[in-house]
């Protein structure tokens, strides 16, 4: 069964014995190009532990408490974008991956894993992955505080994933942009609704 994503027509997926699979341009593609669109299963992140391991690094995280999980036992192509830290493409939204820079025919396709994880809340799940990408950038180890970094959130502003984004907003000083609305509105919302 697929869980419906999209990969962009002009990727492929390759694999060789020593550096195992990734997703590589065909042909030339241009700075703001959509590359994917993940689908999947919305899960709670504790519930990861209740699929097959092999399959459990085929997640990846929405929001503080959520991943979209893998729907079957089998991957598929778009679950094979490897991590960079110099990467070549970036999330617009959640599920959509978009070019950073124009990209060259025969160039792998990367993300920093570090615009989608960060720490959970109440779970005990924690993100760390050594990383030998060989950017002169390289972190050396991914984890779910990279997002912290002044340099991460200054390279990758407009790349993370929406969620990230607001917690780096308020990180930084607070309600900006769309987080004015959602901090106004909630206690408004509780107030209209409590018995008077
Ligand atoms: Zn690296």
């Amino acid at each position: 069964m697929n869980s419906g994503s999209w990969l962009n027509p002009l990727l492929e997926k390759r694999c060789s014995g020593t550096e195992g699979c990734g997703i590589f341009a065909k042909a030339d593609i241009r700075k703001g190009e959509r590359l994917a669109i993940f689908g999947g299963r919305i899960m709670a992140i504790d519930d990861m532990y209740g699929i097959p391991a092999h399959m459990q690094r085929f997640t990846m995280q929405i929001e503080e408490r959520f991943v979209l999980g893998p729907v079957s036992d089998i991957p598929e192509d778009t679950d094979f974008f490897n991590h960079s830290c110099s990467p070549n493409s970036g999330f617009s939204g959640q599920v959509f991956l978009v070019a950073m820079r124009d990209i060259g025919a025969g160039e792998e396709i990367t993300f920093d894993y570090g615009m989608t994880v960060s720490e959970s809340v109440g779970s005990d799940m924690v993100f760390s992955m050594n990383c030998a990408c060989g950017s002169s950038l390289c972190r050396g180890t991914i984890t779910e505080d990279d997002w912290k970094l002044p340099e991460i959130q200054d390279r990758y502003r407009g790349y993370f994933s929406p969620y990230i984004q607001e917690k780096i907003d308020r990180m930084n000083g607070g309600p900006l942009g769309t987080m004015v609305g959602k901090d106004t509105i909630i206690p408004e919302d509780k107030e209209a609704g409590s018995p008077v």
